[in-house]
Order: C-alpha cells, then sequence, then structure tokens
C-alpha cells in the first residue's frame, strides 16, 4: 500500500509504499527529505503541505524568539524529532511571522504544542513542559 506524502518544500506529491515511511524517503523531485528526523519550518505558506496533508501526525510548536519558555521546550523538541522522525513530525511556526496560522489556531500564549493528525488538532499542551510530558505526548500520537 502508498502512502501520499506532500513535499514541504516543493509541493510535489510523493508516493511512498508504506512500509517505506521509516526509511527516511527524500522527495523525488527536489531529493529534500519528506520525513526529516529534525524540526521544520512552516509559514502561513506552507502550513498546509507540511501540516495539514502530512500522512503523519504533526507536532506543531507555536513560538515566538521572545518567548523564554519556547527557548527551554526547543531541545526537546529537537530530540523527539531526532528519535521519532518517520512517526511523528515535528514542526515549527513563528507565530510573529506567521499572523495567520496563528490566529486560525487561535494561539493565545505560547509555547503551545499541537498535535494535528488528518489536518486536525487531536490534543495539545500549553507552557514550557517537561520533558517527560513531552515525550509521553508525543508517543501517544505517534503513528
Ligand atoms: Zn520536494
Amino acid at each position: 500500500m502508498n502512502v501520499d506524502v506532500p513535499c514541504g518544500v516543493c509541493g510535489a506529491t510523493n508516493r511512498v509504499p508504506k512500509e517505506r515511511i521509516g526509511d527516511r524517503p527524500k522527495c523525488g523531485q527536489c531529493k529534500r527529505p519528506l520525513l526529516p528526523h529534525e524540526p521544520v519550518t512552516a509559514t502561513d505558506q506552507t502550513f498546509a503541505a507540511e501540516v495539514e496533508r502530512s500522512p503523519i501526525p504533526v507536532l506543531v510548536d507555536f513560538w515566538a524568539p521572545w518567548c523564554g519558555p519556547c527557548r527551554t521546550v526547543a531541545p526537546l523538541l529537537e530530540s523527539v524529532a531526532a528519535q521519532m522522525g518517520g512517526r511523528v513530525k515535528v514542526v515549527k511556526v513563528n507565530v510573529d511571522e506567521n499572523k495567520k496560522t496563528a490566529s486560525r489556531f487561535g494561539i493565545t500564549s505560547i509555547p503551545a504544542l499541537k498535535m494535528f493528525r488528518n489536518g486536525s488538532v487531536v490534543d495539545e499542551l500549553l507552557g514550557a513542559v517537561p520533558r517527560p510530558t513531552l515525550v509521553e505526548f508525543a508517543e501517544r500520537h505517534a503513528a
């Protein structure tokens, strides 16, 4: 069985055999990783491709550079992405630069961590949560 994976960089749709999802597939068009093992930045323009059309659950970190607790969470998200890439995708959205997306999801305080599955928010965590909480949250929803 194949899964359609949109490339967050060039927008091309890639057909990937389901059993190869964990093998770090690359985009056939631009050769960038389709399911990165590090946090990816999304914008108002790329949010639909990076998050809403993702075939695997996406953990979105709504953050801003001036937010201290966001800096605390950032390395935890990097380790979740490194460990669970291919099963859960980690995406960062700068709320100052992407106000449309931030307002669409009603972000009023940051960091706000939202889990998306098939384009919908299925769970969320607010504030700078400790590492075990974040890992448990990611594991609970990972593909
Ligand atoms: Zn591509």
